[in-house]
């Protein structure tokens, strides 16, 4: 298994051996033909399993091929709990796309909201946020996400432990309805379950 016959595009190979990945990790393998497709995915899988490629690989993909287009609506959300995860998703995205044009900010609490207004004025392809800081910037109505193709929960177990249910309820009601969306969980809790069933289109569901 390589990640060629994933199907990923030649920049993203590159890109990949520059990382100095030779074999996909199992979430990789399992996740990234599903997400290409198109489709849903509900995904159980642990930090460290490599599941951030497993997603930011496919999202680059979607972006590039249709052309990114650095309009000021977003056109990928990707949710975490923490603003450390945010940076390091944030991170590799850039890593993995250094070879394409997609651009992406993280959005996080803790830090003035004057030079993240900023990024999303200047439009960017992906918003990277945690939750609370998100629904800040949808009340100052700095933030449009009507242009969400793709919405990315990460750690969505330790989103709902840190209380940020309500908030993510919110957030997942101002995104299209027409959309694809993934969500990355340690575990198939009841109230990830739940969280699925609501929100998701016949998610497929990978564990590893
Ligand atoms: P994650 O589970 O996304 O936090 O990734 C865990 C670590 O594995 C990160 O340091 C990645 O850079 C690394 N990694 C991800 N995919 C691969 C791969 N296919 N081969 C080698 N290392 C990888």
């Amino acid at each position: 298994m390589n990640f060629e016959s994933l199907g990923l595009a030649p920049a993203l190979l590159r890109a990949l051996a520059d990382q100095g990945y030779a074999v996909p990790t199992p979430i990789q393998a399992a996740a990234i033909p599903v997400v290409l497709e198109g489709g849903d995915l509900l995904a159980a899988a642990q930090t460290g399993t490599g599941k951030t490629a497993a997603f930011a690989l496919p999202l680059l993909q979607h972006l590039s091929n249709a052309g990114a287009t650095q309009t000021r609506r977003p056109r990928a959300l990707v949710l975490t709990p923490t603003r450390e995860l945010a940076a390091q998703v944030h991170d590799n995205l850039r890593d993995y796309g250094k070879y394409l044009r997609v651009s992406s900010t993280t959005i996080f609490g803790g830090v003035s909201m004057g030079p993240q207004m900023q990024a999303l004025r200047r439009g960017v392809d992906v918003v990277i946020a945690t939750p609370g800081r998100l629904i800040d910037h949808m009340q100052q109505r700095s933030l449009d996400l009507s242009g969400v193709e793709v919405l990315i929960l990460d750690e969505a177990d330790r989103m709902l432990d840190m209380g940020f249910l309500p908030a993510l309820k919110r957030i997942l009601s101002a995104v299209p309805k027409q959309r694809q969306t993934l969500l990355f969980s340690a575990t198939f809790a009841g109230p990830i379950k739940a969280l699925a069933m609501q929100f998701m289109h016949q998610p497929r569901e990978v564990s590893v």
